[in-house]
Formats: C-alpha cells, structure tokens, sequence
C-alpha cells in the first residue's frame, strides 16, 4: 500500500493520496473539452435543433444539472491547466492522454466542424507545450468530411506532435462500417497512427428505449453503441482492406471480448448460411482482428477479475491502462490496478510500456 497519507477528493468520497509506483502510469482515455464547442452544444440543446434525444440527455445533464457531480465533472473537463494537473498528482497519474469529450464535433455541419476540430487541436497541443511531460493528445477530426479529416489528421500528427486521432464513435448514425469513411483509415494506417473510437450517446434510432430507463449513458448505452459500431468495422472487412490499421476501444472493448465464442460461431454460420448480404466472408474469425487491430483500454473498468480476463483472451499487450478522468475520477481505482497479480514486467506494460508504444509516447 501506499505511504503517502495526504488525502484526495475523488468523485464518490475521499481516499488516499497516491504515491509513485515504478512505473509510469499512463492514463489513456481522458476527456476534456473545449469551451467553444461546449457553447455549442449548450445551444443545441436548447433549441433541440439536433433531434437528439441522447445528446441532448447528456449536455442538457452536464451543461444545466446543479448536482455536485455534473456541476464537478463540468470544471475539470473544461481544465487543461492547474486543476487537472493536481487531480493527476494526487491520483499517481504521470500522464494523460487526452481526447476531446463525446460527440467531439460530429454534431455540427461540415465546414464549422472542421474549423472546430483544427481549433481543438492547436489548443490542445498548446496545453501539451505548458506542461511537457504530463499530457500527449489524440486528434480531434470530422468524420462528416473524410477527405479533410484524414489532412486534418494528418496535419495535426505532423505538424502538432498528436499521437493518432479520436472519433467519438457514429456520426449522426452513421458508422465507420460505411466505406464512405474509409479514407480515415487508410490515412491512418499510412501515418502509422491509431484511430480512438470512444462511445457517444445511442443515435436517433437507437436511443428510445435507453432513454426512457435511464440508461442511454456510461452505465450501458455507451458500451451497447459503441460495442456495435467495434462489430461492424470488422464485418464490414475494414482490416481486410486495412491489415496494418491499430483502432482502440475503451472500457474493456465495449464488452467484445467476453463475447468471442459467439462471435465467432454465429459469425462464421451466417456467412455459410448467406441470410445476409452484409455479411461477407472475412480473412480471419473475428477474434483474430481483436487480437491484431483492437487495443482496448480499462477506462471505467478498473476491476480486477474482467482486466485479468480481458488479458488473458486478447494478451498482455493488448491492455492498457485509462481512468476516463473526469467522468469516473475514483483514485482507488488506481489502488485497485496497483494490485492486479501479475509480474512486474506486465504492470509496467500495462501502465506505461503498452501505451507508449501504442501511442508512439
Ligand atoms: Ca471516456
């Protein structure tokens, strides 16, 4: 356990401040978000203008609740400076890999989410400059315009030092299974650069049954979107076509990985069965690309038992280390990490080894 006896604020109570470990630890899906684009937001949901249920649940919560967890969360995603540096420090974080907050800008028309996106970016590289050593970024692009997301990309890998790029997963429902998008990818894998697809809210023709429970958000409608839109990059044959591209997913995969008998199974008898034109054979079972394409990280997840699980069916390597600051800042679930029962070679990779080469840190 830890010495240090200086205590933290974490979201649900206080804990003890964390100490250095021997290794780095490096966090690897952390949010923030721009006030420009968080004004934005305020005014579609305002206006309903989007016809969003989901989205507007989400912003209409963070950007209006007065509860002392949105009116928190709200202050420290909006901070790249003093405030998110003490919250790392107190929770033994040595770096955040940042990327902007959910729907990032795919909620916009083209041409103001482009210069949004190249905006974000210039600021976000200018917080990386003031605090050398803590942060590294993903780029924020517009998947609405493929051609000028994948320069975009490409700009901001180059030019600012990012490390890949963040899509905060459909498009006003539209999924990266559409090959209109693919120009993303290819950039991507020509840059040698991972694309981040991090969960948004349920779109139109998803949402109304979450919504109506209450569980359109983090607690599950993330995961069920976004473990989705995982299954149709790879059955739409997009690491056929792209067999070096690297995708990461958080929160343990969105749950893929505990579904790999069935995956495969069912996937291999539908094709054999021709029920659906979508389904095309594939090179490989579609657990083979979730051991070769898919890096998935513990954002939210912090519980032993899955990380444990999830590195033994996709590998050591293929598991890395996030808080999902500042939505889930809970301290003792870096204690909790501390403590997984693996050698010390295999801590070190989870926490830092895997991410920096993932990253290219
Ligand atoms: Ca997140």
């Amino acid at each position: 356990m830890h010495a240090d006896l200086l205590k933290v604020q974490g979201e649900s109570g206080v804990t003890t401040k964390i100490g250095k470990a021997a290794y780095k630890r490096i966090a690897t899906e952390e949010a923030w978000l721009m006030k420009d684009i968080f004004d934005r937001y305020m005014k579609l949901v305002e206006t309903k203008a989007l016809k969003d249920p989901a989205f507007e649940s989400l912003w209409g919560y963070y950007g209006t609740s007065p509860s002392p967890r949105s009116v928190a969360t709200l202050r420290r995603i909006l901070s790249l400076g003093d405030e998110r540096i003490a919250d790392m420090d107190a929770s033994g974080i040595d770096v955040q890999l940042l990327m902007h907050t959910a729907p990032g800008v795919q909620v916009f028309d083209a041409p103001e989410a482009n210069s949004l996106a190249s905006a974000s970016n210039d600021m976000v590289a200018d917080a990386i400059r003031k605090h050398p050593g803590r942060y590294a970024a993903l780029a924020m692009i517009a998947p609405q315009d493929p051609q000028t997301a994948a320069k975009e990309m490409e700009r901001a890998v180059k030019k600012l030092g990012l490390k890949g790029a963040v899509i905060n997963s459909h498009t006003r429902g539209e999924f990266l299974n559409d090959q209109k998008f693919w120009p993303i990818f290819e950039a991507a894998e020509a840059l040698d650069v991972p694309v981040y697809v991090h969960p948004s809210g349920p779109p139109v023709d998803m949402a109304k049954p979450f919504i109506e429970r209450g569980l359109d958000g983090a607690i599950y409608g993330f995961a069920v979107e976004c473990g989705l839109h995982l299954l149709t990059i790879i059955t739409s044959g997009v690491f056929d076509r792209f067999p070096k591209l690297q995708v990461v997913f958080g929160h343990l995969g969105e749950g893929m990985p505990f579904w790999i008998p069935r995956l495969d199974y069912m996937h291999a008898a539908q094709v054999r069965s021709k029920r659906y034109e979508a389904l095309q054979p594939l090179k490989k079972k579609v657990s083979d690309y979730l051991r070769e394409n898919v890096y998935i990280t513990t954002s939210g997840m912090n519980w032993e038992p899955a990380v444990m699980y999830c590195r033994q069916v996709l590998g050591n390597d293929r598991v890395l280390y996030a808080m999902d600051y500042p939505y889930q800042f809970e301290p003792d679930e870096v204690v909790a990490m501390d403590a997984l029962p693996v050698s010390a070679d295999e801590k070190k990779a989870f926490y830092q080894t895997n991410a920096e080469k993932v990253f290219g840190l």
